[in-house]
């Protein structure tokens, strides 16, 4: 029997993400409902820039991957057999009330991927909706169609991954097989939910792929928040130079004529960090970027109806209440 959560499709009982099995001819989690984090998270540190500014959400995360990240952030919890974790054991109800206790806006499911605890991930989705609380997420977008489906059901917003553009490239360092079904996923996504997009950035190594991305991404929405995130190497990238600031700001510049909400983070003082009025170049949004994910919203001055302030250009800030942007 095979695990058809995402594109690996494994067969039982060899899963590789470790988190699913068999049981009476069905495919199950071995962890259900059991988390190894939950905390209070701003919307801009997640990234997400065009939607719910100055929000909280509650970022929830499970443990282990489906990839391997040569430069995972969170190897500690993607990496890791459960048994090297404190774990948290909440029903979808307990997490969902927490959630609302807390203030947030809801549930985001991030620090690891969380189509690794799909179901767990879909229970407790459904149990914040009965309380009127948003869900989104942070993924690589691995997932299948069917697996797609479900998360497009349940959730107003994603931020996906998009690591490369190229299969060699995931295959090398990532541990995920090929691009394309993290293109298709995008595509899709686009259509159903309001998307953002992240691009870590290893110098030498991706660097030279963002033109070709902001094609790809042009052609889906040009309207779509792009992040581009400096990597600062770690875990089995310790030691390479983090990518060059002069370089990839030439770049990101160059990016912003196609897409012009393309931002460029992980830095402390980054000036692409503002959201920018495409029509008359006033500031939409200011933000202060942060070393580490993310950034602080210092001011949007966008007007009630979302207009610039200068020149009356219709800014896309998605209404997630009324279903998020297309
Ligand atoms: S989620 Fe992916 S990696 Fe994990 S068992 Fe299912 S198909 Fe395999
Ligand atoms: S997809 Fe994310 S959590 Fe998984 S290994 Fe890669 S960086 Fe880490």
């Amino acid at each position: 029997m095979n695990c058809n959560y995402c594109e690996f499709r494994c067969q039982m009982p060899n899963s590789l993400c470790k988190m699913y099995e068999e049981k009476d001819g069905q495919i199950v989690e071995k962890y259900p409902h059991k988390w190894c984090s939950y905390h209070p998270n701003a919307t801009e540190s997640i990234p997400i820039y065009h939607a719910l500014p100055n929000c909280q959400m509650m970022e929830v995360g499970s443990f282990n991957c489906n990839a391997n990240c040569a430069y995972c952030i969170n190897a500690r919890v993607a990496t890791i057999p459960e048994n090297g974790l404190f774990l948290f054991d909440f029903t979808p109800e307990r997490l969902a009330e927490m959630t609302a206790k807390s203030g947030c806006a809801g549930i985001h499911f991030g620090v690891n991927e969380f189509v690794v605890s799909l179901p767990s991930v879909l229970a407790a989705a459904a149990a914040a909706s009965r309380l009127g609380l948003l869900v989104g997420g942070s993924s690589n977008g691995f997932m299948t169609p069917e697996a797609a489906e479900l998360i497009a059901a349940k959730f107003s917003y994603l931020n996906i991954s998009l690591k490369s553009f190229s299969s060699e490239y995931y295959q090398k360092y990532t541990g995920l097989p090929s691009v394309e079904p993290i293109l298709r996923n995008i595509k899709y996504f686009a259509d159903k939910l309001h998307l953002e997009i992240t691009t870590p950035v290893v110098q030498g190594l991706n660097d030279h792929e963002l033109p070709a991305i902001t094609e790809f991404l042009a052609g889906v929405n040009p309207n779509i928040a792009w992040h581009i995130f400096r990597l600062q190497p770690q875990y089995k990238m310790e030691g390479r130079v983090p990518p060059d600031i002069n370089e990839l700001t030439v770049l990101v510049e160059k990016a912003r004529q196609k897409l012009p909400f393309t931002y460029f983070s992980n830095f402390i003082g980054s000036p692409l960090d503002n959201t920018i009025c495409p029509v008359c170049g006033e500031i939409l949004m200011e933000r202060i970027c942060r070393s580490s994910c993310g950034a602080v919203l210092l001011d949007n001055y966008l007007n009630a109806d979302n207009r610039c302030a200068r020149c009356g250009y219709q800014f896309p800030l998605a209404d997630l209440n009324k279903g998020g942007q297309k």
